[in-house]
């Protein structure tokens, strides 16, 4: 079996990755999503160990004394950090894994792993990005004031990244992401191991 892709995803907050990635995996089989664990507050409706693994800080910073983050970052105050073993036995059981990460994550994937790809997510406008933001309804004005500052230099980084996907039509950029899962999927060497069997007898 070949290993699975590493996808990483990154965008501003509020862009939509967390809904495209939602839905991306439910009409999709043998891909998932990365928990990542944080140090930021619950959100109402977020479940611990579904949205992300909420740890407080001195639990996160023991985690990384002892080497535990494959990637981790401070993104808006918090912590937010991939683990590494539950991503490595995903990837070595020929699964996809989707991590949705911050611009400063994703560096430090591709300098371990530079056969990820990396896929950035942009809102059609600015006052988009802010209509999703405050219409989302989990945050504070505080803090979405903070999330839309931050977004801009977020957004910056979007020229480190392998391919670009416009959020202004939810369907259209489900698509095109889906286009891009189901493309690595398709080069020779994925499909040339999955299809060993056809290949030797097609051969024979
Ligand atoms: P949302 O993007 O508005 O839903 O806000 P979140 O609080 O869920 O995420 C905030 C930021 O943290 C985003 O830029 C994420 O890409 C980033 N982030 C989330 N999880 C991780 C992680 O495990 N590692 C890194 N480096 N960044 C993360
Ligand atoms: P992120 O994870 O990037 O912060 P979310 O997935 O939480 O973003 O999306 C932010 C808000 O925007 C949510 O309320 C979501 O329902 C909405 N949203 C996402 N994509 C679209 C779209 N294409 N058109 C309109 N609203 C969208
Ligand atoms: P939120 O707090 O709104 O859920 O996420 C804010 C930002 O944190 C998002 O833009 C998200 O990409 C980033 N983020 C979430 N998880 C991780 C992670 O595991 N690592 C890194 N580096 N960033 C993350």
């Amino acid at each position: 079996m070949s290993q699975g892709t590493l996808f990483i995803v990154s965008a501003p907050s509020g862009a939509g990755k967390t809904s495209l990635v939602r839905e991306l995996i439910e009409s999709l089989d043998g891909i998932q999503v990365s928990v990542s664990h944080t140090t930021r507050a619950r959100r109402e409706g977020e479940v611990d160990g579904v949205n992300y693994h909420f740890v407080d800080v001195p639990g996160f910073e023991a985690m990384i004394e002892r080497g535990e983050f494959f990637e981790y970052a401070r993104v808006f105050d918090n912590y937010y950090g991939t683990s590494r073993p539950a991503v490595q036995a995903a990837l070595a059981a020929g699964q996809d894994v989707i991590l949705e990460i911050d611009w400063q994550g994703a560096r430090q994937v591709r300098q371990q792993m530079p056969e990820a790809v990396s896929v950035f997510i942009l809102p059609p406008s600015r006052e988009e990005l802010e209509r999703r933001l405050a219409g989302r309804g989990t945050d504070e004005h505080a803090v979405i004031a903070r999330r839309m500052r931050d977004a801009v230099s977020e957004m910056s980084h979007h020229d480190e990244y392998d391919y670009l996907v416009i959020n202004d039509d939810f369907t259209t950029a489900l698509d095109e992401l889906r286009a891009l899962v189901v493309s690595r999927r398709l080069t020779r060497e994925r499909a040339g191991a999955t299809h060993a069997p056809l290949l030797q007898a097609l051969l024979a």
